[in-house]
């Protein structure tokens, strides 16, 4: 099994290379550019956005990464992770923040309010149904969760929750999109690694065996010419 490389600047980089280590995968941290040549697919983690990407540009890492994303290598970015892969963000501070970029969506940064909005929900997530009929239903963690507001054409949307109505959003009931694929890019709005359900850790692990051959199959391909 080819290393799986989380990048370790901030936010639960630990808890996913927990999860890994379950399913008997080794997580490998990464905080610098050269790292990222020794790992065949990325888990971009949960934690602070701005301050992550503070980080990554003091380590120069923005290139890299975005080369790794462009090379159609595997990457999972959960919750600020989610953020750095979007195209386009909005909300709360997000401007002259650098993004990595490649998810065509629009992602709105702390959709649900402050820390104490935080919440778990059970969301429904067909692609996680096992093929014996297990079950589909996942328990999120939304922390300080961004919410994806509209994708592109490419995207596929794996998963959305209905916010309930309450006084801030006047009443009305709305859907956002929280789980997304387009690709070789998978995107969460809430933190599979802080709990002990390892399913998306496998989704992930399976998707990148797929993707991660395409991208060296097209690398392979391109070095032929
Ligand atoms: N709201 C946070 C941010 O903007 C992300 C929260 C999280 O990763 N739990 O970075």
């Amino acid at each position: 099994m080819a290393l799986v490389g989380v990048l370790a600047l901030q936010g639960s980089f630990n808890e996913h290379i927990a999860a890994l280590r379950r399913l008997e995968v080794k997580g490998v941290e990464i905080r610098k550019p050269e790292q990222l040549e020794t790992v065949a697919s990325l888990i971009i983690p949960g934690g602070e956005s701005t301050t992550m990407a503070k980080l990554a540009e003091y380590h120069n890492l923005f290139p890299a990464l975005r080369e790794f994303v462009k090379m159609g290598k595997p990457v999972w970015g959960t919750c600020a992770g989610l953020i750095f892969l979007a195209n386009k963000a909005t909300g709360q501070k997000i401007g002259g923040q650098e993004l990595i970029g490649g998810l065509d969506c629009t992602v709105h940064r702390n959709f649900f309010g402050s820390q104490i909005r935080s919440f778990e929900a059970e969301i429904a997530v067909p692609e996680l149904a096992s093929k014996e009929g297990g079950p589909e239903v996942f328990r999120g963690v939304f922390i300080r969760a961004p919410a994806i507001l509209d994708v592109g054409p490419e995207v596929q949307v794996l998963a959305d929750y209905l916010v309930p109505s309450n006084e801030e959003n006047t009443g009305s009931e709305k859907k956002v999109i929280v789980a997304v694929r387009q690709r070789n890019l998978l995107a969460t709005a809430f933190h599979p690694e802080l709990t002990a359900d390892t399913r998306w850790h496998s989704y992930f692990l399976k998707m990148a065996t797929e993707t991660g051959e395409e991208a060296s199959s097209s690398i392979v391909a391109v070095g032929a010419d």
